[in-house]
């Protein structure tokens, strides 16, 4: 009998798992713009496709390259990041209690802790890297949702997913994660026991700063995957088809682009960490971060492109040295092509936990010696 044969992620994501064209033949899938598929005279859908709200043929190849990528049963597209993790805390019941970690994605932070509340989903918010405190917050019986984000904005510190989906199964709760920064391509938290993966598809899977979207991926298609897909249907925060599309041109070129913004952003950061101008290189590579250990363990060929650094001098010298940077551009989000400097706690504004002399990098994939030769001229005195 003739052996399968599987292929690594790199060739899988690359031919974006071989979809084609039907009709022409042609290499890349189109685009389908209609809304609406006709019915056969007897009633029936010979496309299995009634109406484009959660049907879209173009969500049909960025669905099934992500499920393949991170080792799922099934994947949903949504219209952002955002979109896809609410999906997720809508499909819990008023009454049941979420953990999440107290560094995160400011935004999701913040609906946690008001919206979501009145809707009767409390948060307990406990200290990232602590698995004990992580413990002592599970509430037995209500306890239904255990959310993580690894390495987490924008300090980078790095949960154990193992450990969380361990406290996860031992009070019956799912785990998911928002697997936005590492991407599949450098961890697959499905591997290591986690329910659920969420990303921010906007950042590295689409990978040119021109798509909003958002994606979740299930270990099974059980009665919780489900509710997500009703909520999704009824609630329509799905992507156009154009995006769609769009999203896949830009995931095919995933791995090669997450890998050369890792070696960009582990080269900065060694470059960086004895600098006069800098206190603290925060950077997941570095050995002597707290949670390298961590990383090393889950992350496989590398520890992503993001990384921020505390500037010596405190907030009006770090607001001075973005200022100065040419090839870095001022802007928020992550996880495009080219580099991107950000003073994160005026973004995220009164009571973040950010320190004010923090810059988040976001490094693209330009030539490592030219974004060190900026950061240096930019921390000149
Ligand atoms: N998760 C992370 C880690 C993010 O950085 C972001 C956006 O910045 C989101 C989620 C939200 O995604 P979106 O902006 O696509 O809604």
């Amino acid at each position: 009998m003739k052996k399968e044969r599987t292929v690594r992620p790199e060739t899988l994501v690359a031919q974006g798992l071989g979809h084609m064209d039907s009709e022409f033949k042609g290499i890349i899938p189109g685009i389908f713009p209609s809304t609406t598929f006709e019915r056969d005279v007897d009633g029936g859908y010979p496309s299995g496709r009634v109406y484009t709200r959660d049907q879209n043929p173009n969500y049909d190849q960025p669905e099934a390259v992500l499920t393949a990528l991170e080792k799922g049963a099934d994947s949903f597209l949504f219209s952002s990041g955002m979109s896809a993790a609410v999906t997720v805390f809508q499909a819990l019941r008023p009454g049941d209690h979420v953990i999440a970690p107290k560094v995160m994605y400011w935004s999701l932070r913040n609906w946690l802790a008001t919206y979501a509340t009145e809707w009767g989903i409390e948060t307990s918010f406990v200290d990232n890297g602590d698995l004990d405190a992580l413990k002592a917050a599970v509430r037995p019986g209500q306890t239904r949702l255990l959310w993580l984000e690894t390495p987490a904005n924008p300090t980078w510190v790095v949960d154990d997913i193992a450990g969380w989906a361990e406290v996860a199964r031992s009070c019956g709760a799912r785990l998911a994660v928002d697997n936005t920064v590492a991407t599949p391509i450098l961890t697959r938290p499905l591997e290591l026991g986690a329910d659920i993966v969420m990303h921010s598809a906007t950042k590295y899977l689409n990978g040119h700063s021109d798509v909003l979207a958002g994606a979740l991926v299930t270990r099974q298609a059980d009665e919780f995957w489900d509710r997500i897909r009703t909520i999704r249907a009824a609630g329509g925060a799905v992507m156009g088809p154009f995006e769609a599309w769009l999203l896949m041109r830009g995931m095919r070129t995933l791995s090669i682009r997450v890998r050369q913004a890792s070696t960009n952003a582990l080269k900065i950061a060694e470059a960086l960490k004895t600098h006069a101008g800098i206190a603290e290189v925060l950077y997941p590579g570095l050995p002597e971060h707290k949670n390298h250990a961590v990383a090393a363990s889950q992350m496989t060929g590398g520890f992503g492109g993001m990384l921020s650094i505390r500037v010596a001098g405190g907030e009006a010298r770090a607001m001075n040295v973005a200022g100065r940077l040419t090839l870095f551009k001022r802007a928020t989000s992550l996880g495009g092509v080219e580099s991107l400097v950000e003073h994160r706690a005026s973004i995220e504004g009164a009571g973040t936990p950010c320190p004010t002399d923090l810059l988040r990098l976001s490094v693209g994939i330009e030539d490592a010696s030219d974004l060190i030769a900026d950061l240096e001229q930019a921390l000149e005195e």
